[in-house]
């Protein structure tokens, strides 16, 4: 998950209230976020409010305030700018943290994608500005603005199957730390689990899953990836999820080690598809 660095180095042109969210590329390859932050800092007429590469986020205009970035329709806006990546691999990493900044800022507004449009919708509707963005960058990737949407949705709904192993090695930890002490009622887990559900909740993802085998449902749990367990430290912490989402914690048993890797190898193959 990005975190938005809070970094307010300009204070834009006046008040602001927006009712959309635009979405820039900068125009000038190579060029970091922080190099943007910094440009900025010197009283910079055209500052907006976030800008994101392929390692860091900023925040650098405070959101209630003007920034000039669209032409005619500025007073509608908040926006983010998207630094230009040189090589394929830094546009994918960027494009991940793009679409995180974004889904966050939609979400504290309350909004849904529908309110999210490039420079170019905001150039064609309200006139005032010739550009683009971030069209041509995308395209020079293979890349288009439809993905980008469903990629914000997806980080909006929080049920993107980005896992890292790390990640992975927590959710089989978690397996056994949260079976209930004493449980007798272990099954034979075998492939292949299918995912019912994954909710995001403070910074931690419960994966509901079913084995195809038995028919069964059950729950996995796991916060962050030093293995805190704030938010469910007991099991009535944990009955109390699973029953607000329609998970059955009956079902949830001590896996064996081998039963374990089982899971982490189905959950590897989703995070891959
Ligand atoms: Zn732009």
């Amino acid at each position: 998950m990005t975190t938005i660095r809070e970094d307010i180095v300009n204070q834009g042109h006046g008040y602001l209230s927006p009712v959309y969210f635009a979405v820039h590329s900068t125009a000038n390859p190579g060029a970091t976020a922080r190099n943007h932050r910094d440009l900025w800092s010197r009283n910079y007429d055209y500052a907006v409010h976030l800008v994101s590469d392929w390692t860091d986020a900023y925040h650098c205009v405070p959101y209630n305030r003007l920034c000039w970035q669209v032409g005619n329709g500025n007073a509608t806006c908040e926006g983010l700018e998207i630094c230009e990546a040189t090589n394929a691999a830094d546009f994918a990493k960027g494009i991940q943290i793009a679409a995180e900044v974004v889904a966050q800022r939609l979400k504290a507004h309350g909004w849904s994608v529908d309110r999210m449009h490039p420079h170019q919708w905001f150039s064609r509707t309200y006139g005032g500005s010739d550009h683009t963005d971030p069209m041509p960058y995308f395209t020079r990737y293979g890349y288009s603005w439809d993905k980008f949407v469903n990629l914000v949705k997806q980080k909006l709904n929080g049920d993107d199957m980005a896992i890292s192993k790390d990640d992975l090695y927590n959710i089989a930890m978690s397996v056994w730390t949260f079976a209930p002490k004493g449980s007798s009622n272990k099954q034979p887990y075998g492939n292949p689990y299918e995912t019912l559900k994954r909710v995001t909740r403070g910074g931690g993802h419960a994966y509901a899953t079913k084995n195809s085998k038995t028919g069964k449902t059950g729950g996995i749990w796991w916060l962050t990836p030093t293995l805190e367990r704030h938010g469910f430290g007991t099991w009535a912490e944990w009955e109390a999820f699973c029953k607000a989402n329609d998970m059955a914690t009956s079902n949830y048993t001590i896996l064996t080690e081998t039963e374990s890797n089982n899971l982490v190898q189905f959950l590897s193959r989703a995070a891959k598809e």
